[in-house]
């Protein structure tokens, strides 16, 4: 169980601290992500994990 909350942490694509706080507010909410980043997340992760900021903002740079 705790394992599955860690994982909830880590960003999907980068494996690393997506540093969103489920329990507050969290800098993603006021964050626009596009659609396609999600192309990027496995079927499993989806909707479970964040996306970090780094890798958001190299998706966006990148289009
Ligand atoms: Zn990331």
């Amino acid at each position: 169980m705790a394992k599955e909350l860690d994982k909830q942490k880590d960003c999907p694509i980068c494996n690393r601290n997506n540093s969103c706080n489920k329990n507050g507010d969290c800098w993603c909410g006021n964050e626009f992500f596009p659609r396609e980043i999600f192309d990027l997340v496995t079927g499993d992760q989806l909707g479970k994990s964040c996306i970090c900021k780094d890798c958001l903002n190299q998706f966006k740079g990148k289009n």
